[in-house]
């Protein structure tokens, strides 16, 4: 007996097949059904002999008038060539050519003369004659054999129906095919409704015809859980999970299939939906400390500032003094373009956690960004009159002792804000009056620190408040699905009266204006600016960088499901190459170039950051490592290499980097992109908008949420495997009010085992990758 936790070998006997299912995530037979199709093929039209086209799929029904078998002399095989008629003018051919003496008696058994049959199939022309080589057939069954022959049709009409009927195409690759894949789903499904699998010894044979009545529904239901409620099911108009199942791997029509699939994305969104809903419903009756700032330390930051806040930065200030004065913990995530002042707003919760005699942290992703917030942070506490505030830097690249010595501070209880990289804060932090994490820079919808501090931080029994601060504006349906339980902040305007950055499209083999672009850098230099330059690798030997968010056009063909070889593809320039060739070009001479990438320590890396900030080294030849916050104000150029490979928001993310002084500047995005190519007009939504949400929304529909979200970068992307955040917004709105119902009515989901359990799975799955990140 299996069930739908047996592997898939209890099923299939093929070592290859199972071999290569494997190599696409699938081992059990969940994985198996779960494996969804893209798309199912149209029914294909069916006609008369007479009105075949060459070239045009199509079925028909007729008789087989007789067979013959040639042997290929030549190859050592045979050619079986079956004639068939339906009373047209002209007969078809049905063609076979195999090695193996028994294929040739199976397919002359099965398709003797007089048999009635429904073929489908490619027609081409061959000496005259209309042919099909192994074309599909279904055979009517003749009740003169004593025995029933498998895979027979009781009419003609249902044998035509089976063949002419939309197939789920799956995405392959080279060791398997969507038709093998789907062979062994319904082998699978089959195996779970109770029956036997057909063990088949002739591989090559036609495959049996498959559809939906060689499956009982009946016991499906039973064996595959539902996972969405009845009620929610009947009000939505939804399928039995296994119904839906059943409609995409054996669709009787178009209408059919989408069903299955609207069934099936519903369950996701309802299941993370719920997943949101229960952890803001666990997190409202946790307990925080109630910051009140006794010290002033907020109100002697902001009047200290030599600008005045802008009316955003004053608005969020006092949501977030809100939140964290309300004794429940906050959960707030602060949206604002590159350069919208949230360093500020971050400081100013820091310090209310800390006016109140408790403890605060602010997570950065990369150590050089940790520094510069130590820079910027006593800077500004330093000007307030706030020195006395203890701050201490923590990051994995510290000597045992000095790390000791910073844990110490924290650990002691003392009121202080502790920087960290989130690769060090994960680790042995501790911080018994913690009160506020701020974690910077999440523009990658990553949601791994928010979860560790859910999970292993906890104070005196307090949840820590958290803030969460993202430069990547998330479009509102994808802000739902990933910080669902999150209130959610926004800062709208620049301020400081910034220049807007000119960004400048430029063909690399373009060399007159690609000199022109050296030549302004030059310029810019010689004001007293300084300039980036990025690119995707460190040398040539490398990999592309692994912090670049790349975009590839194709990777599946959409119409066979198969990769797309891309063995043609250019090699992306590295920054040993370009650093070498701007020394030598007559533009930069005297000018000293540096290069900076993940693989410098950091010693070396401030030490770089230092000379080019301070101008010696004007020029700075770097991977995406200068992506996050890097904030050097006389920075009015950044030229980036290969810019058509890069993630839409990863390029504003780099424009972010200039003209943070107030001058103006300039993003050169030097690129291969193909005139009309989806590449161009990726590149055209960057150079002609400024505006993150625009750009995020673009890069979503152009590439599709999971590639800008990265199975990589999102433990909770992974295990969506139809709901696309943007496109099925309306969805997750739905799912939303249907989840808030469901647990209003029955907090801990009792009644409903199926959701809870998926709820908790996904919860686990998100959390499994989290640790193994
Ligand atoms: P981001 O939101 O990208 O983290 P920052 O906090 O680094 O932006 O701010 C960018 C720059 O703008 C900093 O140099 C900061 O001092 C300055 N800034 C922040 N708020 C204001 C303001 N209200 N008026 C003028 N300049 C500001
Ligand atoms: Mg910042």
């Amino acid at each position: 007996m299996v069930d739908i936790h047996s592997a898939i070998s209890s099923v299939l006997t093929n070592k290859r097949r199972i071999g290569a299912l494997k190599k696409l995530g699938v081992i059990t037979i969940a994985d198996a059904i779960g494996y969804y199709p893209f798309r199912a093929t149209n029914r294909v039209p069916v006609k008369s002999i007479d009105d075949i086209k060459i070239g045009e799929n199509v079925a028909f029904s007729a008789t087989v008038m007789d067979t013959r078998v040639t042997p290929m002399s030549a190859r050592n095989g045979y050619r079986v060539e079956v004639r068939v008629s339906d009373g047209s003018r002209v007969d078809a051919r049905l063609v076979y050519f195999t090695y193996k003496k028994y294929y040739v008696s199976y397919i002359t058994n099965r398709l003797y003369a007089g048999a009635q049959l429904a073929v489908q199939g490619m027609p081409s022309e061959y000496g005259g004659f209309i042919q099909f080589t192994h074309p599909q057939t279904c055979v009517v069954r003749d009740d003169s054999f004593d025995v029933p022959r498998s895979g027979e049709a009781d009419t003609i009409e249902e044998a035509i129906d089976r063949l002419s009927r939309p197939r789920p195409v799956y995405h392959a690759n080279s060791t398997i095919s969507s038709e093998h894949i789907h062979e062994s789903i319904v082998s699978m499904l089959k195996a779970l409704a109770g029956e036997m699998p057909t063990i088949r010894k002739e591989e090559d044979a036609s495959p049996e015809v498959l559809d939906e009545s060689i499956v009982d529904i009946e016991k499906l239901c039973h064996v595959i859980p539902d996972v969405i409620p009845e009620s929610v099911r009947a009000q939505r108009n939804l399928l039995h999970k296994a119904e839906a199942i059943i409609a995409i791997h054996l669709p009787s029509d178009e209408q059919n299939f989408n069903r299955g699939i609207e069934t099936l994305r519903y369950e996701e969104a309802l299941i993370s939906q719920t997943a949101m809903v229960k952890m803001r419903e666990d997190n409202s009756s946790a307990h925080a400390y109630s910051c009140v700032d006794e010290q002033g330390y907020v109100e002697r930051l902001i009047s200290s500032l030599p600008f005045k806040l802008t009316g955003g930065q004053q608005d969020v200030i006092k949501e977030i003094t809100r939140d964290m004065t309300s004794g429940k913990p906050m959960s707030r995530l602060l949206q604002g373009e590159v350069g919208s002042g949230k360093t500020i707003v971050a400081l100013a919760a820091l310090l209310q956690a800390v006016g109140a005699g408790k403890q605060a942290v602010i997570v950065a992703p990369t150590q050089v960004l940790a520094q510069q917030h130590i820079a910027s942070i006593s800077n500004m506490l330093t000007a307030a009159g706030l020195s006395e505030i203890p701050i201490v830097l923590l990051h994995s690249g510290m000597k045992l002792a000095e790390r000791r010595r910073a844990l110490s501070i924290p650990a002691s209880g003392v009121p202080c804000i502790v920087v960290a990289t989130h690769a060090a804060f994960a680790k042995t932090f501790q911080a018994p009056h913690l009160a506020i994490a701020v974690i910077d820079e999440q523009h990658r919808f990553g949601v791994e620190q928010r979860e560790i501090l859910r999970s292993e931080i906890n104070t005196d029994g307090m949840v820590p408040h958290m803030l969460v601060m993202t430069a990547t504006p998330i479009p509102r349906s994808a802000a739902m699905t990933w910080f669902g339980n999150l209130d959610i902040s926004w800062l709208t305007e620049l301020p400081g009266g910034r220049k807007p950055i000119r960004t400048v499209l430029v063909q690399e083999n373009d060399g007159a204006t690609m000199r022109k672009v050296f030549i302004h850098a030059r310029q810019r230099i010689d004001a007293g600016e300084r300039v980036y330059v990025v690119c995707a690798r460190i040398d040539d030997d490398t990999e592309i960088d692994e912090t670049m968010d790349s975009f590839t056009d194709e990777l599946f063909n959409p119409q066979t499901g198969e990769p797309i070889e891309d063995s043609n593809r250019r090699t992306l320039h590295s920054v040993n190459e370009i650093s070498e060739r701007l020394r030598s070009l007559p533009q930069f001479s005297g000018i000293e170039i540096q290069t900076l990438t993940g693989r410098d320590d950091d010693e070396t890396k401030n030490a770089v950051m230092e000379r080019f900030a301070n101008g010696e080294a004007p020029v700075l030849v770097a991977t995406t490592v200068i992506e996050v916050g890097v904030d050097v104000p006389q920075a009015s150029c950044i030229i980036i290499f290969d810019a058509d490979n890069y993630g839409l928001s990863q390029l504003h993310q780099l424009r972010g980097r200039v003209g943070r002084g107030g001058t103006q500047s300039w993003a050169f995005l030097v690129n291969n992109a193909q005139p009309g190519s989806v590449a161009e007009e990726r590149l055209d939504v960057i150079k002609n908008s400024l505006d993150g949400a625009v750009i995020a929304q673009a890069d979503l529909e152009l590439r599709g949420a999971g590639d800008v979200l990265g199975d990589s970068q999102s433990g909770i992307a992974s295990s969506f495997k139809l709901l696309r955040v943007v496109q099925d917004a309306e969805v997750i709105v739905h799912a939303r009010e249907d989840a808030e119902a469901l647990i209003e009515k029955d907090k801990n989901l009792s009644v409903e085992p199926e959701l809870l359990g998926a709820v908790l799975d996904f919860e686990r799955e998100t959390a499994e990758y989290l640790k193994s990140s």
